[in-house]
């Protein structure tokens, strides 16, 4: 075969820089793992780079001609190229409970859905790097105060510390897509087990910011939360003024009224 043909409900734009491929899979720490999962490699740029890395690269591609490019064209993946959609794959049938890295130049139409599974399969995920559409780069990597500081921001880096660590231009893709990207890596916390009910976290920060233009006092109404909870400041405040860390003392105070 010679080349994938690019789909674009697949959200298929295959890096033609080697560079910028290389720069990706230098982004890797390699401490804390052994093995590296790059999901949808396409025809395989990146995953080049990650074999020459001291670790075991595996790849989850969903798309059948890419997963037979790589097949003929790698040797080095035989047995690890997993032929699966990655958001509705379970890591344990090949990887147990191990570590596991993930890197990818992703797909960007599934790119928050992608976070979203990181941070669900978070004790199993101690580093996460690639690049994503230059905005949601920038919006996981966002502190307080800024617009588009929102639930993505808030959520990963509960967990994770996040980096914005470069900008690509739109030109070295094939076909070139209409936004620039962004390359991020996470690095999960030491101490990523948070000292509140997770659960209701990610409740209050969602509901939160459904609503940011309002302050917490009224985005959370649905909560029914006490009287004389509401009293406390921090409910005068709108979503983008807290912290993580803000959120997660909110969310202990509101677990101590009962919800
Ligand atoms: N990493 C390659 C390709 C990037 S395009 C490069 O840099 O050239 C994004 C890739 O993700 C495509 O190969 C696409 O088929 C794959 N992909 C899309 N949705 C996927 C999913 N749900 N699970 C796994 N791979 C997916």
């Amino acid at each position: 075969m010679d080349k994938v043909k690019a789909k674009k409900h697949l959200g298929q734009h295959f890096l033609k820089d080697e560079n910028i491929a290389k720069n990706i899979a230098d982004t890797l720490t390699l401490q804390g793992y052994n093995k590296v999962l790059e999901i949808g490699p396409g025809m395989g740029v990146l995953t080049k780079y990650l074999l020459e890395k001291p670790v075991e690269t595996y790849v989850i591609e969903i798309d059948e001609e890419s997963v037979e490019y790589l097949q003929a064209h790698y040797l080095k993946l035989h047995g690890k190229i997993l032929s699966e959609d990655f958001l509705r794959y379970d890591l344990s049938k090949t990887f147990g409970n191990e570590q596991v890295a993930i890197a990818g130049n992703f797909p960007y139409n599934i790119s928050t859905q992608i976070v979203f599974k990181v941070l669900e399969l978070r004790d199993q995920i101690p580093e996460f790097a690639g690049m994503f559409q230059k905005e949601v780069a920038e919006r996981i990597c966002e502190k307080k105060g800024s617009k588009t500081y929102g639930i993505l921001s808030v959520l990963t880096q509960a967990f994770y510390e996040a980096e914005y660590l470069f900008t690509v231009p739109e030109n070295v893709f094939i076909p070139p897509p209409k936004v620039k990207s962004g390359v991020l890596r996470l690095k999960r916390k030491e101490n990523y087990k948070l000292e509140c009910d997770e659960k209701l976290l990610f409740r209050v920060v969602k509901l939160a910011f459904n609503q940011r233009r309002k302050t917490l006092r009224n985005s959370l109404k649905t909560l029914n939360l006490d009287d004389n909870l509401k009293e406390d400041s921090i409910f005068g405040l709108r979503p983008e003024q807290l912290s993580t860390e803000d959120f997660i003392a909110l969310t202990q105070k509101i677990a101590a009224y009962g919800v």
